[in-house]
């Protein structure tokens, strides 16, 4: 199985770049932040007290699904299509506190492998904060892309209609995540991509000539 492994802010344009290259690769694509939005969800609409999480809870009540065909995304909660509606503000606005728990982050690193290894592709895409560091720190390629703050929140205003108060609150949200993993600097050999200056084909050929070298 190879693993390409991304790491990288809000707004640095991980998500989409690392589709891409897993289209162009043939292979799947994880979103692993689609995890944590989506227990964040299931976790605000049952009431539940974070204090509440358990190992219990977790494997018991949290019924997860994530699709990682990269021609095809969705996110399920049971029966429950969350694809779209962890995207919210409200969603973004509570998703690093349960993200700081240390029983969740190593709940979501033994999915993260499970989801791989039952994923079926030859390789994949792992996208998140703490993917090169500690979910798949062996990956045949470990990756951190990043960009200028302003051109992330440049970036992200334009996806999305409420502007500048999601500009604040992704500065706020990378604020609280950098304080549980470190996503703003490499970590030995894993490879700097900044995509500041780059465009969007330019920042996939980057990450795909990574990936060649090491094939
Ligand atoms: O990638 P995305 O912005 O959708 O991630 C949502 C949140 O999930 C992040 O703000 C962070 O709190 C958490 N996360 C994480 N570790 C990952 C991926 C996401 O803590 N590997």
């Amino acid at each position: 199985m190879h693993i390409v492994a991304i790491d990288g802010p809000a707004g640095s344009g991980k998500s989409s770049v690392s589709k891409t290259v897993a289209r162009k690769l043939g292979y799947g694509y994880l979103d692993t932040g689609a995890a944590y939005r989506a227990l964040t969800w299931f976790i605000s609409s049952q009431a539940k007290n974070l204090a509440a999480i358990d190992l219990d809870f977790l494997t018991k009540e949290f019924d997860y699904r994530i699709s990682l065909d990269p021609d095809d995304y969705w996110v399920k909660v049971g029966s429950t299509d969350v694809t779209y509606e962890i995207r919210e503000t409200s969603i973004g606005e509570k998703v690093s506190a349960i993200a700081g728990l240390p029983i969740i982050r190593e709940y979501m690193r033994n999915l993260a492998h499970e989801l791989v290894n039952a994923s079926g592709f030859a390789g994949v895409v792992v996208e998140g904060r703490d993917i090169t560091t500690v979910v798949f720190p062996s990956a045949q390629n470990r990756i951190l892309l990043t960009a200028s703050e302003e051109v992330r929140l440049r970036r992200r205003s334009a996806e999305l209609p409420e502007g500048i108060s999601i500009a604040e609150q992704i500065t706020k949200r990378d604020q609280n995540d950098s304080k549980v993993v470190d996503f703003l600097s490499p970590a030995t050999g894993v490879e700097l991509v900044d995509s500041t200056e780059l465009d969007f084909d330019s920042t996939v050929e980057a990450i795909i000539r990574i990936i060649e070298r090491t094939k």
